[in-house]
């Protein structure tokens, strides 16, 4: 199969711990490169962030910040109608800390070593992190889910998810409606190949005409992902290395 852009996630999938790009995974770029297929990342960086990336991919200059908020290509940002301003997601912010009774932690308000410790990130790379213009990380007690949830059922065009060791608040905008603004500004074409490790990539994939699970380091595909898009492939390695091999053997399809 040929693909006329690769839709990826970053974290746990195209890129090893610490947000680096691995060797495996630059070969296979490489290759789409010759290939003229772009790499799009879908991701929940921040703009800032997803430029940086996407020099350093030189693949396109395609992708999605902040899980769906607006894409950036050569022709400009185009911005989600769904996407809330920051500011006002921490307002949203302290109405959830005051409805749950729960003591909530902005990104924002954490000491940069906090961050590195928690993401793995070189300090370098920590401001970029944290501009975040549509979306507001924050840390909430163990176990505090079923409570954080039902808080912010009442609070209407938000969304709360959770990716790795942080929770979300945006606006109701998955990665999914990237797919649309691509299509919409002409900035990406099916078929769409698509690759995901966790359940915020879950949407999007299931819109890809093809879709492939990256397992989690500890092993297995994460089983809410498995469940929502049933009819994925599963890579046969974690991140890079996986992603990599798995691209290989979907190339290799055309033939
Ligand atoms: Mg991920």
């Amino acid at each position: 199969m040929k693909p006329a852009a690769v839709l990826t996630d970053l974290d746990g999938t195209l890129l090893e711990h610490g947000g680096v790009l691995g060797a495996e995974a630059r070969a296979a770029i490489a290759r789409l490169r010759g290939l003229g297929i772009p790499v799009v990342p879908l991701t929940s960086k921040t703009e800032v962030e997803l430029r940086t990336l996407l020099a350093e991919l030189d693949s396109g200059g395609v992708g999605s910040f902040e899980n769906g908020a607006g894409i950036v290509s050569p022709s400009g940002v185009a911005l989600s109608e769904k996407a809330i301003p920051l500011a006002r997601l921490a307002g949203h912010l302290e109405e959830l800390a005051r409805s749950a009774k729960l003591a909530l932690t902005s990104a924002l308000a954490l000491p940069v070593a906090e961050i590195r410790r928690i993401t793995g990130l070189p300090e370098a790379k920590v401001p970029a992190m944290l501009a975040r213009g549509f979306g507001l990380p924050f840390l909430a007690p163990e176990g505090a889910g079923p409570a954080l949830e039902a808080a912010a059922s009442g609070l209407p065009g938000v969304r709360l998810t959770r990716g790795g060791q942080f929770w979300h608040l945006s606006g109701a905008h998955g990665k999914e409606d990237a797919l649309d603004l691509l299509v919409a500004t002409g900035a990406a074409a099916r078929p769409f190949a698509g690759f995901g490790d966790a359940p915020n990539d879950a949407g999007f994939l299931a819109r890809c005409d093809v879709a492939v699970l990256l397992p989690r380091a500890a092993g297995g595909v994460d089983p809410a992902l498995a469940a929502a898009v049933p009819g994925a492939r599963v890579a046969p390695f974690p991140t890079g290395r996986g992603w990599a091999a798995a691209l290989d053997e979907l190339l290799e399809e055309e033939a």
